[in-house]
This record gives structure tokens, C-alpha cells and sequence, in this order.
């Protein structure tokens, strides 16, 4: 790998923003900003328990994964047709490329969806042609990954598969999201076997504020590629192994653990230790709307209170790109674009 020089502090949150970067846990339906939602439920004739976007943002100030999900779910009922999930995509996506983001692997909720009546296609067509016109309107490659909600049944997941079949080629993979202690990984066992069967790439949210053994069955269970969160994985020395060893990533988001008190203070946040321990670390944003900034603001804001380094930003960029699911080619490019901007950096020393 490129050896990287240090760069004084003062430099350092310009090179974060500007180093190009790939975000791998990012939930869509929680790039909703309180101004779409109140233009779409306008649009849609929706009626909403807030008089105004300021009176929205301050109801924002929930305190835990749970008091979080109840507005994320509310936030959401204002999506009904197919080019709602396109603006709430497109937005997303030119937030992304203002942000240096050259590639996102973007995590939607269907169950969130047809529990209202919305069809599957209506969501996935309308975030799949966002995604397409992304690549050639903003530079942007991006990609879908389902998510079940883990609150939900097995059955429940499996029915989505189902419906959402006819539709594959349109998604790279799936994933576990939502309410995560109670619901330990093994209770998808089987529809995550399907899933693979299909030939689609799998992560799972686990050791957010669960348990190790929680990404011990995501790992040998589900057999999944990545886990997102992950950080709860410092209590466990043979598991940090594991997932060092087997080059695991772990899609860390840290302005999301602050806000739902997994770290209450960024200074304590593991990002470093997780680095230290030969982690493949990422940096990534889960819900931007909602936890206070989207990933270049998680990039400085936990560099600033942890003391990380243009070493670690270096790595955690290239992890990024290596743990996605882009082909080999489009990774190649990306890491040569990152040196780049990192020897451009050093190029204005004096
Ligand atoms: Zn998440």
C-alpha cells in the first residue's frame, strides 16, 4: 500500500473531505431531510403530525435505536410512488458527490413499504433508475441492497424475496436491518441460505448495541461478506482475530453511534482500535438525515475528537473500495484516484 506522510492537522479535515471514498451503510429511506418530506407529503396529499420542516427537525431528538426508528417509520409514509423513491434517492446521490462519495452500496427497506400498500416494483424501479441516471448525469456508480427488517418475521423476509424476484438483476445483495437485541441473526437462517443460493452478495447489521455473538452467527450462520456496525466486536479478542483474518469488513458509522448513545462521546469512540486490530474499517453515514451529517461530516467530526491520522483516513478510504462489491476494475481505479489525491496533498508542502 501507499505509504502516507503525515499532514499536519490543520490540513486534515480538507483531505478527508476531498479524498474520493465509497459509503457501504447507508440506509436511503434515512437520507429523507424534513424539506422533502414535508414536498412529498404535499405532493401526495399526506397529512403530518408536524406543522412545519423546523417542527419536524426538532422532533428529531430521540435517544435510543427505538425512539429513532418510530420517527424513521413515520418519516417514511410519505413515499407512495415511484418517483418519490427517485427524488429521495437523487437527493441522496448528489449529496454523495459533493461529499467525494465514488461509489455507494445503498440499503432501502421494502417491508417498510409494502406494509402500506406500496408495491415492491414502485420502490425498487424507482431506486434502481435513479441510480442508473446517477452514473451518467452526476459520475456516480451505485447500487441497491435489500434489507429485511429484523423486528419481522422469517416468513415475512421470505415473502419479500419472493415479490421482489422478477426484480433481482436490479440489486447486488441483501442485508439485516432495524431493531437488532432480541433478534439474533440465526432467526434468518434460511431465507439468507436462499439468498446465496441466488447468488447475491449478504451483510448484516450486527454488534451495534448486541452482542459478539451476534456477529459470530452473521459470520457462520449467514454466511455474510461484511457486518455493519460491528463495533461491539472489541469485547471479543478471538473474534477481532476472525475478522482481521478473514478480512471482514466492518461498516462502522460513528455520528449514528454517538446520537443513539452506543458512544455517547465521539473521544471514546474504537474506530482506532478497530484500525490498530488490522480491522478493515469503514467510515459511512447509516441514516444522514437523521444522526446530524452525512459521511464527510462523520469523517472529520471522529477524526477531530479521536486524533486519527492521514494514515488511517488513507486506509479507511481504500478499505472502502476494497470491501465493496464493484468489480476489480472499477476498485483499481478508484484506489489509483485516491493515491492521487493524497500526492497531491504533499505536493503543496513547502
Ligand atoms: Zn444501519
Amino acid at each position: 500500500m501507499f505509504k502516507v506522510p503525515p499532514v499536519p492537522a490543520s490540513r486534515l479535515p480538507a483531505l478527508l473531505r476531498a479524498m474520493p471514498k465509497a459509503e457501504l451503510h447507508i440506509h436511503i429511506e434515512g437520507s429523507l431531510e424534513p424539506e422533502l418530506i414535508f414536498a412529498l407529503a404535499q405532493r401526495n396529499g399526506v397529512p403530518l403530525p408536524y406543522a412545519s420542516v423546523e417542527e419536524l427537525r426538532r422532533a428529531y431528538a430521540f435517544t435510543n435505536l427505538q425512539s429513532f426508528l418510530d420517527i424513521y417509520y413515520a418519516g417514511a409514509s410519505v413515499l407512495l410512488h415511484e418517483q418519490d423513491f427517485y427524488d429521495m434517492a437523487r437527493a441522496y446521490l448528489a449529496r454523495a458527490v459533493a461529499d467525494h462519495v465514488a461509489h455507494a452500496e445503498i440499503f432501502f427497506d421494502p417491508q417498510t413499504h409494502t406494509a402500506r400498500g406500496v408495491p415492491i416494483e414502485t420502490v425498487i424501479n424507482g431506486l434502481h433508475r435513479a441510480c442508473e441516471d446517477a452514473r451518467t448525469e452526476l459520475g456516480i456508480s451505485a447500487t441497491l441492497i435489500l434489507c429485511f427488517l429484523r423486528h419481522l418475521s422469517e416468513e415475512s423476509a421470505f415473502e419479500t424475496l419472493e415479490q421482489a424476484q422478477p426484480l433481482l438483476d436490479k440489486i447486488v445483495g441483501v442485508g439485516l436491518d432495524s431493531s437488532e437485541v432480541g433478534h439474533p441473526p440465526e432467526k434468518f437462517a434460511r431465507v439468507f441460505a436462499r439468498c446465496r443460493e441466488l447468488g447475491l452478495h449478504l451483510v448484516a447489521h450486527a454488534g451495534e448495541e448486541g452482542p459478539p455473538a451476534y456477529i459470530w452467527s452473521a459470520l457462520d450462520v449467514l454466511k455474510v461478506e461484511r457486518i455493519d456496525h460491528g463495533v461491539q466486536a472489541v469485547h471479543d479478542a478471538l473474534l477481532m482475530q476472525r475478522l482481521a483474518q478473514d478480512r471482514i469488513a466492518l461498516t462502522v458509522c460513528p455520528l449514528s453511534n454517538q446520537k443513539l448513545q452506543v458512544f455517547p462521546n465521539l473521544a471514546d469512540h474504537n474506530l482506532g482500535k478497530l484500525l490498530d486490530a488490522g480491522l478493515a474499517a469503514t467510515v459511512n453515514s447509516d441514516d444522514p438525515a437523521y444522526f446530524g451529517g452525512y459521511i464527510n461530516e462523520n469523517f472529520t467530526q471522529v477524526f477531530a475528537a479521536t486524533g486519527l491520522t492521514a494514515r488511517n483516513a488513507y486506509q479507511l478510504a481504500w478499505n472502502s473500495f476494497e470491501a465493496s462489491f464493484a468489480s476489480s476494475a472499477d476498485k483499481r481505479n478508484w484506489e489509483h484516484q485516491l493515491k492521487e489525491v493524497f500526492e497531491r496533498c504533499y505536493e503543496h508542502d513547502d
